[in-house]
């Protein structure tokens, strides 16, 4: 996703313009594609994948127009992940997802009243009531899903939409100490068992103060 660099799209480009050079049809089909890409990430739409456009996707996709899944206090504490999706964390192969508190003094802190943020714009696609707490899932335009746990009964209705930033809700007390569990979804690909390490992802995510 943040991974894509602008000459990978001038590479892509050449190549596409080569191959489709004797396919009107082909050529019309990429630049329809093209052309929905850029109404999407709002530049220029001339169906022609520049350097403008590559810039724009990049910073479409990028995490840093996401908002960390957690409150910070006001002061004095650091972003913590007390333990990472099992990609990052072998000794836990079942743990699908990342557990967010804060870290003060170096110990485990979690901020009264600190509310669970949305991290990106989307709409509320599951909000679920489970023994460990709310499971909220929202859906951004481009098809992530992202999905919070341990949460006390959210603020927000399913099929609303919601704004990055916007606050959904509480933690809940079914865990000590209380977290957010965050997991983070390719498109098309809601399975627990194939989520994402989210790991990459919060670490470029904006981080907002109470
Ligand atoms: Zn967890």
């Amino acid at each position: 996703m943040s991974t894509l660099k602008t000459t990978d799209f001038a590479d892509a480009w050449a190549y596409i313009a080569k191959k489709c050079a004797t396919s009107d049809e082909m050529r019309a089909a990429v630049v329809t594609a093209v052309r929905m890409v850029q109404t999407d990430v709002g530049v220029t739409v001339d169906g022609k994948l520049g350097p403008g456009t590559a810039t724009a996707v990049q910073a479409a996709n990028s995490f840093k127009n996401w908002v960390f899944p957690l409150q910070a206090p006001k002061r004095g504490a650091t972003v913590g992940i007390s333990s990472h999706h099992a990609d990052s964390n072998p000794s836990r192969p079942t743990h699908r997802g990342a557990d967010i508190m804060y870290k003060r003094d170096g110990r485990w802190h979690v901020p009264a009243c600190a509310a669970v943020l949305a991290s990106f714009r989307g709409t509320v696609v599951r909000r679920e009531e489970r023994s460990n707490g709310w499971c909220l899932a929202i859906e951004t335009a481009d098809g992530h899903i992202y999905q919070h746990r341990h949460m006390a009964e959210p603020y927000v209705a399913l099929g609303k939409v919601v704004m990055t930033g916007e606050k959904l809700g509480l933690l809940d007390q079914t865990q000590n100490p209380p977290h957010v569990h965050f997991e983070l979804y390719a498109r098309g690909v809601y399975d627990y068992n194939r989520s994402l390490d989210p790991r990459p992802a919060l670490a470029e995510m904006r981080v907002v103060k109470q």
